[in-house]
């Protein structure tokens, strides 16, 4: 359920036509909706209300700060995986003791600046990580709050790309290897060890992976502590997946559930980490049609959104739901269209043989679910520019990034003194 729906034959975004956005800021853009974006993360804090975790948005899905601003409103933390995502959060004012952080090549800089900023947790995924946080810490004269992220070694069941908890992924620490790793890092001064995490894979939409993870961390809880460790924390990562149109997605009731049978009685407190689960229905991208094409064999919808503002197709095969923004009749005639961008890569396709109604140049074409992983992965290939990004509360919107464009890349760019010589 999202709040992109049709009233008076045109596609909203809660009460602002999407139309009123586009010749407002041009297209493409990106629109997210407020109520949206509360209704998933108040579905996750409803069904984990027993448990009572920490919500830790995953920034990398959407890390616009006034996203992040409103949803920090709403009880959010941050989970970040950068030294630059560290900055947005806290630009965005989530606090920095709600705030967690992820990655498997921190740099000494960047646990510098995380530790200056007193940030809640670092999860740290290799032991030379661990060596690494423990001198700056030292050299800070600071304690450092650490997880140890293990590698559970499941197969999340999901894309190639996006699976993160197989012994062959970079992420983590070698679940074999937790005891010592745990052991060495209660022993440091300036190390405060306080739990595992983990996180396999994003798009999940089978349940399974979850339950073998969340038992296999169980069971190390419970040897740890037999160890004599203490543990008090566990951050189970993100990685919920969401309907994209075809596939139905899981409830966070579903999942609240798989949490609570492999890991209630162990008497931790509980870090989320979801990102798509709350952001992805949360947007859409905005699109005009430049040229209809009738090809040897195909029709094609010619679009101003390409895939460097939207990637996921071209780097996960990922389907996106278009819907045109004026609606269609509802006994329209479909045609198989395929919906493709500008550039010049036979990957920058958005759809192939999609039915979709009579479209014509100059419509709006809404590809929905683009919430998250959609502006954060937008580059300028093609000398494009990033889209410009538009929150929207109730019948007001505003643009929360103006779009960044050639001139704005030009302004860093030099050519030499000798190349301008004659
Ligand atoms: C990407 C990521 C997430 C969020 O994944 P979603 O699929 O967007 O929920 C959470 N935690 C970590 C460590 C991540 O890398």
């Amino acid at each position: 359920m999202d709040h992109f729906q049709y009233a008076d034959g045109r596609l909203h975004a809660e009460a602002v036509p999407l139309s009123t956005i586009a010749e407002a800021v041009g297209t493409p853009f990106y629109c997210y909706s407020t109520a949206t974006l509360e209704r998933h993360f108040r579905a996750f804090e409803t069904a984990f209300a027993d448990m009572a975790p920490t919500i830790c948005f995953a920034v990398k899905s959407n890390s616009n700060i006034a996203v992040l601003r409103f949803l920090a409103g709403l009880g959010a933390g941050a989970d970040v995986v950068s030294g630059g995502e560290t900055t947005r959060a806290l630009a965005a004012g989530v606090p920095a003791d709600r705030i967690v952080y992820s990655g498997v090549g921190k740099t000494a800089e960047e646990v510098a600046a995380a530790l200056k900023a007193g940030i809640w947790q670092i999860n740290l995924e290799s032991e030379p990580e661990l060596e690494t946080v423990a001198r700056v810490a030292q050299s800070l004269g600071v304690t450092a709050t650490v997880g140890i992220r293990i590698n559970p070694d499941v197969d999340a069941n999901t894309h190639a790309k996006i699976s993160t908890g197989k012994a062959e992924n970079k992420f983590g620490i070698d679940w074999m290897r937790t005891r010592e790793v745990y052991a060495r890092a209660a022993s440091m001064p300036n190390i405060h060890i306080v739990g595992l995490a983990l996180h396999i894979g994003s798009q999940l939409l089978d349940l399974e992976p979850y339950r073998a993870a969340y038992s296999r961390m169980g069971q190390l809880v419970e040897t740890l502590r037999a160890d004599g460790q203490t543990v008090e924390r566990l951050d189970l990562g993100g990685g919920l997946g969401i309907g994209y149109g075809p596939n139905p997605s899981q409830t966070p009731a579903d999942y609240a559930e798989v949490v609570r049978t492999a890991l209630a009685g162990l008497d931790c407190e509980l870090t989320l980490e979801p990102g798509r689960a709350i952001a992805g229905n949360a947007g859409v991208l905005v699109t005009k049609v430049i040229y209809i094409k009738e090809g040897a064999t195909r029709k094609f919808a010619i679009v101003d959104a390409a895939m460097n503002d939207l990637m996921r197709p071209a780097l996960y095969d990922a389907h996106h739901d278009i819907v045109p923004v004026a609606e269609a009749a509802a006994d329209a005639h479909l045609f198989d269209m395929d919906v493709v961008g500008p550039i010049c890569e036979t990957g920058d396709t958005f759809a192939t043989n999609r039915p979709l109604p009579e479209i014509k140049a100059g419509d709006l074409l809404a590809l929905r679910t683009a919430g998250a992983y959609g502006a954060v992965m937008a580059s300028m290939y093609n000398a494009r520019a990033l889209p410009p990004e538009v929150l929207v509360k109730d019948d007001t919107f505003h643009v929360v990034r103006q779009r960044i464009g050639v001139d704005d890349m030009l302004a860093r760019e030099s050519v030499p003194d000798w190349l301008t010589e004659p």
